[in-house]
């Protein structure tokens, strides 16, 4: 391709391979970097993107942020990484990628400004080809072994891609699958990109980061950290069981009982409590509840679907439309008149049992029955 990207195109991919040698020559060696004025700017300007990538986590939307130059943005990415590396944690790790897979999706989208916002695009100078795509559009897509211009991709590419995606549409069942080759619609390239970019960078981390740069890193280090349990803490705060919806409820209850669970019961069980917050010990301390525990073969299973197994994949909590499909739906009450997600309703029942607790009630009259506009379902929830 006869085309090399500008620096600012460089600054919005910056995982480009290009993007990385961009910068080699604009800084000295990461340790001594890091003594220098220089470094802590951008260690800062790191840091600012770890944060945002934890915010998109808890539902805001992506911010850019450029008021600084091309090569310190690309700078800051390649540092965002080596500190979540120090880090050592998988969820970052999770929501780091995604974070920068969604933004370089959004960038996609917003390369050209609209007829009805003509100042939006942030790339005036970008020329689109017939199939609508700017040519740093097909670059990276290159990169990621996507071809914009087709309309079918390699099945075991597709396969790989679309492995955390719920939606229907992407299920193979719902696609035309012909020679090994599996049809694309025009609409779903740019979001298979997105997600082939997720999969490579979340592949490529942890960085092996020498153990003394870590420890230049530490005190960040910390305050990310420190930064991550707080948001959980907001988002979830301490655990409540007393607060689980019935469908969970009557999980655990199975499972107290002695009743061996289906493998969508577990995955359910799992990914809900490891969502409002349980780590592995504690979540495999549920499973220990049930008589015919087998704490290797739980640790393993948990391990695997909390994502700190060898897939890296952190999976969702279904939600109440797939738990009724598996029939795990059971002793519905008034609150799932107005739940969609099972987390929904632990989130909101747990606000309501504090309610109780700082203003005690004589009666206990369900949200439907009161009438309330706040439900599970709000934006509140
Ligand atoms: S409606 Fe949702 S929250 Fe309520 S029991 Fe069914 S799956 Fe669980």
């Amino acid at each position: 391709m006869d085309y090399s990207p500008s620096a600012k195109e460089l600054s919005h991919f910056p995982f480009l391979k290009k993007a990385q040698e961009h910068i080699k020559k604009s800084f000295p060696p990461l340790d001594q970097l890091l003594k220098e004025e220089k470094g802590a700017f951008l260690v800062e300007l790191a840091v600012k993107r770890i944060n945002q990538a934890l915010a998109v986590a808890a539902k805001k939307p992506p911010v850019a942020h450029f008021q600084t130059r091309d090569d310190e943005e690309i700078a800051s990415y390649v540092l965002a990484r080596i500190i979540v590396s120090c880090i050592q944690d998988k969820q970052l790790y999770d929501r780091l990628t995604r974070y920068e897979a969604e933004r370089a999706y959004q960038f996609l989208l917003s390369e050209k400004s609209t007829e009805s916002d003509p100042g939006a695009g942030w790339n005036q100078h970008a020329v689109l080809d017939d199939e609508g795509n700017s040519k740093i559009a097909n670059y990276l897509a290159a990169e990621f072994r996507i071809d914009l211009a087709k309309d079918r991709m390699p099945l075991a590419d597709y396969v790989e891609i679309v492995s955390v995606l719920h939606e229907d549409r992407f299920k193979l069942v719902n696609r035309r699958v012909q020679n090994g080759q599996v049809g694309i619609k025009k609409e779903e390239l740019l979001e298979l990109l997105r997600e082939r970019i997720r999969v490579i960078l979340r592949r490529d981390l942890p960085y092996h980061v020498p153990k003394a740069l870590c420890a230049q890193l530490a005190p960040v280090a910390e305050s990310i950290k420190k930064e991550y349990q707080q948001q959980m803490l907001q988002q979830f705060g301490s655990i409540e069981e007393s607060a689980f919806p019935p469908c969970m409820q009557a999980l655990i209850t199975a499972l107290t009982a002695g009743t061996n669970l289906t493998h969508a019961g577990r995955f359910a069980l799992t990914t809900f409590v490891h969502t409002v917050g349980m780590d592995v010990p504690a979540i495999a301390g549920l499973y220990a509840r049930s008589p015919d525990f087998d704490p290797e073969k739980t640790m393993y299973q948990v391990e695997h679907i909390t994502g700190r197994g060898g897939s890296g994949t952190e999976y969702t909590a279904p939600a109440c439309a797939a738990m009724r499909t598996t029939g795990l739906c059971v002793n519905r009450d008034a609150i799932c008149e107005n739940t969609s997600h099972p987390l929904s309703y632990y989130r909101y029942k747990k606000r309501e049992l504090a309610k109780r607790q700082n203003k005690p009630e004589k009666n206990d009259p369900s949200p439907a029955k009161q009438g309330t506009p706040e439900s599970p379902d709000s934006k509140k929830a």
